[in-house]
């Protein structure tokens, strides 16, 4: 009987805390599983130039199909995961190489302008081989480096700023592209977007958002006059309306990302997209 009581209790008392370590020990098992057995896909969301409205960029995003459904998990769930285990280093290196591969099927399929975006976590830099990484990717593929841009948050910077400044400084004089993702959410010292060396500032999508009702437009704004005076480009995430692409457009911003022009896809579906995307440009221009 006693037992009984004891095994109850601890059911109903088990710790928030400790159900969560559970549920993340069964989840980056898997995780590291799925991943082995190469069942991740790495997506594609396109970057578009506002004036000419020509795709100019990708961005890699990663998928995990559901282990237990049709569905996929979000990354915003399992990146996080994957940066706790250690496992980042090794997706990462894969999303790097698929990206690269992807990138080079397109240059010689005749999209010789594109470039691709991947997002790059802290344990990456951390991570002794990972500028030697990048520039061996590149190479293997024979891509011109600034053909390929790594997106970190301001929050990595901000974690170990100088393992990240040197790291990318390393890159960015062996030609490759940085930007900065999610900008205006990280409270970032405003000292460190002089001395990290950035080509972007990709202005994050709440304040893409609020440029719709007019009121709050003034932080995408303030962002876009920043990078300008940096001497950046700029470009928009989560555009989903018409209104917000035309707004930040008129306030100085080049590019927009977002479910107005195309949400992430596999990489069949973007060949498709692209060429339709090109002969529709076309078709208006002439
Ligand atoms: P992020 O780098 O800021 O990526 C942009 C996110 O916004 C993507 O979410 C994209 O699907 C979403 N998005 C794009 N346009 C719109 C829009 O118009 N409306 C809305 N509501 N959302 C839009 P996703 O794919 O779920 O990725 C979430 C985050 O996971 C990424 O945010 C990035 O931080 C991380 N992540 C994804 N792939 C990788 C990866 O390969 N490596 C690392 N380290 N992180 C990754
Ligand atoms: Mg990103
Ligand atoms: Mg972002
Ligand atoms: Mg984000």
């Amino acid at each position: 009987r006693a037992k009984k009581n004891i095994t109850t209790n601890f059911e109903f008392y088990l710790p928030e805390m400790e159900e969560k370590t559970a549920w993340r020990l069964s989840m980056i098992r898997q995780l590291r599983s799925d991943f082995a057995e190469r069942k991740l896909e790495l997506w594609y969301q396109p970057q578009i130039d506002l004036v000419s409205e020509r795709v100019v960029g990708l961005e890699a995003l990663l998928r995990w199909p559901d282990p237990e459904g049709q569905g996929y998990i979000s990354p915003a769930v399992f990146v996080p995961l994957a940066e706790y285990s250690g496992l980042i280093i090794e997706i990462g290196a894969w999303v790097l190489e698929e990206a690269c591969r992807r990138l080079k099927e397109l240059k010689q399929s005749g999209h010789e302008q594109i470039r691709m975006a991947v997002n790059i976590s802290m344990p990456q830099f951390r991570d002794q081989q990972f500028v030697g990484l990048v520039k061996q990717t590149l190479d293997e593929h024979q891509l011109p480096p600034d053909s390929l841009e790594l997106e970190i948050t301001e929050s990595v910077v901000m974690d170990e700023p100088q393992i990240v400044i040197e790291s990318l400084r390393s890159l960015k004089a062996h030609g490759v592209s940085i930007a900065i993702d999610d900008f205006g959410t990280g409270f970032s010292s405003m000292s460190y977007l002089q001395k990290l060396p950035l080509d972007r500032l990709k202005v994050d999508r709440s304040f893409v958002n609020e440029v719709e009702p007019g009121q709050n437009a003034f932080i995408a704004e303030t962002i876009v006059t920043l990078s300008n005076k940096l001497g950046l480009h700029t470009i928009a995430e989560g555009v989903e309306k018409r209104e917000q692409a035309s707004y930040m457009l008129k306030l100085g911003c080049d590019e927009a990302q977002g479910y107005l022009y195309a949400r992430p896809m596999p990489f069949e579906q973007l060949v498709a997209f692209l060429q339709k995307h090109e002969s529709e440009l076309k078709a208006e221009n002439s």
